[in-house]
């Protein structure tokens, strides 16, 4: 069996938070999903298709789930079988704030801790979430810091790649100068540097802890891992779901081809939105603003299909959580970028 593995997750983001990137929707959008809103198309639509092509591939996923939208009883009902069906369960925070490495330490703990309690219920007997993801891709010491004293197992918010950091920056930019402001932040530029391989960071979730751990930080062996999105070596260019729609036929096949004959990991990261189709329930408002809302179903699946088969020729599926304890077991515990085998 191949020694690389690929680990596919999904954030499972509603239609109302692309809603508050585009600036569509009002800033107080934080608390509870109000009682007998009907459940989002994410979840009713995008998801189902998402985890039906996944049993053709043997892929067992990772879902980040927003607490607030797990308390929903239908949404709360499509995840408990999804656990049920192998996939993991992580927490994406309670509200979803764009601007949540903006809250105080006790906001931010809040925010986390809150999430799991709603999502660990949806678990088999006794299982608990150990991997985050923070909303829009920020990571600061602090939320790492509450990580840690949660007891998390790995944090997967780092997407180093300029590219994105510069579209997100110019629609932010673009946004507020229309004064329609987007509740999107830009973040620190220092994902920039981070590395495009999990590691075990540091106070600074951006880099690696030096060799001789700094007092205060826990033993390797029982310490955090960070898995950031994988991207292109080289010039960092994106490999994620919107990518995967977005690219010429072409590019999407070099890209894929050159990640999964150099990389032992892949962190491959969806979002529900990815499997939309223009005619679906709830996506008119936003079709203008997101052109992967214009791109057919029929399209999507085939892309999607192409690109998994191919990452099944060189690479394993597993959850995050699972890959982490595969890091954690090997090499005595330290993750090293392995020459792949031809
Ligand atoms: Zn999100």
């Amino acid at each position: 069996m191949s020694s690389r593995i690929c680990s596919v997750s999904i954030d499972m983001d509603t239609l109302a938070c692309y809603a508050q990137i585009h600036g569509l929707a009002p800033s107080s959008s934080a608390g509870p999903v109000p009682l007998g809103s009907p459940p989002d198309p994410i979840y009713t639509h995008a998801l189902p298709r998402f985890l039906a092509m996944f049993d053709e591939y043997n892929i067992r996923a990772t879902l980040f789930v927003i607490g607030k939208d797990a308390e929903h009883p239908v949404h709360a009902e499509i995840l408990r079988d999804a656990a049920a069906r192998g996939h993991e369960l992580a927490n994406h925070s309670y509200n979803h704030l764009y601007r949540l490495t903006r809250l105080s330490s006790s906001g931010i703990a809040a925010e986390i801790s809150r999430g799991a309690d709603v999502i660990e219920p949806l678990l088999s007997e006794g299982k608990k979430v150990v991997g985050f993801r923070c909303p829009g891709y920020n990571i600061t010491p602090e939320v790492l810091k509450s990580l840690r004293a949660q007891g998390y197992l790995y944090d997967s918010s780092i997407f180093p790649c300029p590219l994105y950091y510069l579209a997100k920056a110019t629609v932010i930019g673009w946004l507020a100068l229309r004064r329609r402001p987007s509740l999107s932040i830009v973040g620190s530029p220092q994902v920039l540097l981070s590395p495009n391989h999990p590691y075990q960071p540091g106070f600074d979730p951006h880099r690696p802890a030096p060799s001789k751990r700094p007092e205060g930080l826990p033993l390797a062996s029982r310490d955090i891992w960070e898995l950031p999105m994988t991207v292109l070596p080289g010039i960092r260019l994106p490999f994620i779901g919107t990518s995967v729609l977005m690219y010429p036929q072409w590019m999407l096949s070099a890209v894929t081809r050159g990640l999964t004959q150099t990389q032992p990991f892949l962190n491959f990261e969806l979002h529900g939105i990815d499997m939309m189709d223009p005619n679906d329930p709830g996506t008119q408002q936003l079709r203008p603003h997101q052109p992967d809302l214009r791109v057919s179903l029929k399209e999507k699946e085939q892309r999607f299909h192409n690109v998994f088969q191919q990452i099944a020729k060189t690479h394993r599926f597993c959850t995050l959580q699972d890959a982490v304890t595969t890091f954690a077991t090997q090499d005595g515990g330290s993750y090293r970028l392995r020459s792949v085998e031809s």
